[in-house]
């Protein structure tokens, strides 16, 4: 596996790969890696010819009192999981690296992050953008994957590539679950031993809301069945749970096809979210 910190190193090896006229699939990930991201990565592998992993804990998409700093980090593990995945290529830059001077120009996700997790952290999204337009522009890439455990996410850059016409594709990849339902999350580590046992409610809840607005379409309830269920066995805060059409994050589902429901919750040190992504007419 090809290793580089510095963009020039990292756009030399695209233009390595590109010039034997190789498919790339490109994974952006924060780093800590689990079996998610290795998800993602299995699914490049099977659709590419060469496969790109970047690994950067982001500053611009953390808010002022978020956990920039205390994000778990551990490249040494991160690189050997990279190998045994079959990574060609992992690019590991430094901040001053990746923003070595602001210009002052920002890209503004608009509508769709006034909602869910976009409404409670303001900005974020906008970060999101920032270096995943600066990520898509370097490794030029042919397809990218993402996981619907960031639903909100992948819908904001699925419009960002569709109106501003980026030349590639965004690979959709179902979210991987612990045994007991909990999805997998870099930040699960910071779950308390009591907190790791409760925090399976938040997909129980999720499958109780939507079971029920599958029978009745009564959003209201479907969210409040799941509320109470986290409420009831869990310690955790609710920050949202919300139901709305996806991808397009409205609250008017008469004519949706397919529905989200999301859940953000609050542990002591950690912020955990997850959804459930249903297609009405298939079910
Ligand atoms: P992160 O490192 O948390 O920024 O995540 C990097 C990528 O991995 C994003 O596209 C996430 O949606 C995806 N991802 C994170 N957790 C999971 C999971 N449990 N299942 C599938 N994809 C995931």
């Amino acid at each position: 596996m090809i290793q580089v910190e510095l963009i020039k190193d990292l756009k030399e090896n695209i233009k390595i790969a590109k010039s034997s006229n190789k498919s790339i699939g490109f994974v952006p990930t924060m780093g800590y890696l689990h079996e998610g991201h290795m998800a993602l990565v299995n699914q490049a592998r099977i659709e590419n010819d060469f496969v790109v992993m970047s690994i950067f804990v982001n500053p611009a998409q953390f808010g002022p009192n978020e956990d920039l700093d205390r994000y778990p980090r551990d490249l040494e593990r991160d690189t050997k999981m990279a190998i045994e995945a079959g990574v060609d290529l992992l690019f590991y830059p430094q901040a001053h690296e990746m923003y070595p001077k602001d210009g002052g120009i920002s890209i503004q996700a608009g509508q769709l992050a006034n909602v869910l997790c976009g409404a409670s952290r303001p900005g974020h999204f906008d970060g999101v953008l920032k270096v995943v337009t600066k990520l898509f522009h370097l490794i030029n890439p042919t397809r990218v994957y993402f996981g619907q455990k960031d639903a909100q996410q992948l819908a904001i850059i699925e419009t960002l590539v569709r109106d501003y016409n980026f030349p590639l594709e965004i690979r959709r990849v179902e979210t991987v679950r612990e045994v007991d339902g909990l999805a997998k999350s870099s930040r699960n580590v910071f779950l308390s031993e009591a907190e790791r046992k409760q925090a399976p409610a938040i997909n129980r809840g999720l499958h109780l809301g939507v079971d029920y607005f599958m029978k009745t379409f009564e959003a209201e309830k479907a969210k409040q069945l799941t509320i109470q269920h986290i409420e009831q066995f869990t310690s955790g805060k609710i920050d949202y749970v919300e139901l709305l059409s996806y991808p397009d994050l409205s609250i008017e589902l008469a004519d949706a096809s397919t529905i989200i429901l999301a859940v953000a919750v609050f542990f002591e040190k950690a912020r955990l979210i997850d959804n459930i992504i249903i297609n009405i007419n298939e079910v």
